[in-house]
């Protein structure tokens, strides 16, 4: 009975929480169509050597524009496509999508920098990973070295052995791997000596405040300081101000990425940023 009456009953004491559900249904309908109408597209946002100041690689992030709505933000609809499974062709596509940017950046005589691609829990999980990266990496004719995943500390925890294997075979095949938004997750230390990884991405959350606050700046201290005397590259994450740079400056930080320099850009803004070699401003040289 109970059972019964519960569709009604939830319907009608939940209303808000209702909404939510139909409102996801409706984009679950539409991310099922998504990838075929062509409503995906990805922006790139520059890392920075800090060192130098010169654009050192980019992150590629997934945006949908959504026929009515228009851009809808990954929060939104990236839990959905994994929820899904849609998050496996989709993340074929972001690959296949990076090889052949990278291939239009090299036929228009511009170095190639290094992206980063974000890995889901559920892409990680798929079988054959390796190999499936292997096939449409050859199919486009790209550079194994031209290409990071980033990978997060729950990914790498869930399931231990897999990872391994996995990331084995991925660096094996000559890309790079990084964690990202590191510090936020179940930190056992002990991954970072098991799993060949070659970069930390220190999580935003450090930076926010990390010029205000002597904990948050200590946090940071200490993840450059791992990052390092584990022979691995470090970077920072949402640096927005000056006063940040200047921390990740002083502290020997090797890249960082944030809205200081530039947000997350489509393809066209970061072309003419690589052509005018743009960097960023008061460095030496
Ligand atoms: P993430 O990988 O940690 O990406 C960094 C996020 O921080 C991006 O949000 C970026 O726009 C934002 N960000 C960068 N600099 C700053 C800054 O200075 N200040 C602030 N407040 N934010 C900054 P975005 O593009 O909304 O992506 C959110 C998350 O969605 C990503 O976090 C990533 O976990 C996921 N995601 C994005 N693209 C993909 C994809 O292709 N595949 C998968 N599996 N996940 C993706
Ligand atoms: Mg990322
Ligand atoms: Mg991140
Ligand atoms: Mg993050």
């Amino acid at each position: 009975q109970a059972k019964q009456r519960g569709r009604n009953t939830f319907l009608f004491y939940l209303p808000q929480m209702n909404d939510q559900a139909v409102q996801r249904l409706r984009l679950e309908a539409q991310l099922r169509n998504a990838l075929e109408r062509g409503e995906f597209l990805l922006h790139y946002q520059p890392k920075v050597n800090v060192a130098t100041g010169e654009i050192s690689g980019f992150e590629a992030l997934l945006r949908w524009l959504h026929p009515e709505r228009g851009m809808v933000p990954p929060l939104e609809f990236i839990s959905i496509l994994e929820d899904t499974g849609l998050i496996v062709p989709v993340g074929e596509w972001v690959l296949r999508t990076v090889c052949r940017q990278l291939a239009a950046w090299k036929a228009q005589g511009l170095v190639p920098r290094p992206v980063a691609i974000n890995l889901s829990a559920r892409q990680f999980q798929e079988r054959g990973l390796d190999e499936v990266v292997r096939a449409i990496v050859a199919e486009e004719g790209g550079d194994p070295a031209l290409l990071e995943f980033e990978l997060t500390e729950s990914m790498l925890m869930a399931d231990a052995d897999a990872a391994t294997r996995t990331l084995a075979a991925l660096k094996a095949y000559g890309v790079r791997l990084s964690v990202d938004d590191f510090g936020t997750g179940y930190s056992s230390l002990s991954y970072l000596k098991r799993f060949p990884l070659d970069a930390l991405k220190i999580d935003r959350s450090f930076m926010r405040d990390v010029t205000t606050d002597s904990n948050d700046a200590s946090i940071a201290l200490a993840i450059i300081r791992l990052a390092h005397s584990l022979r691995l590259d470090v970077v920072a994450e949402g640096v927005e101000t000056a006063d940040q740079l200047q921390f990740l400056r002083s502290h020997d930080c090797d890249q960082m990425q944030g809205f200081f320099f530039s947000r997350p850009l489509p393809v066209a803004d970061c072309t003419r940023a690589l052509r005018e070699g743009r960097r960023l401003a008061g460095q030496p040289g």
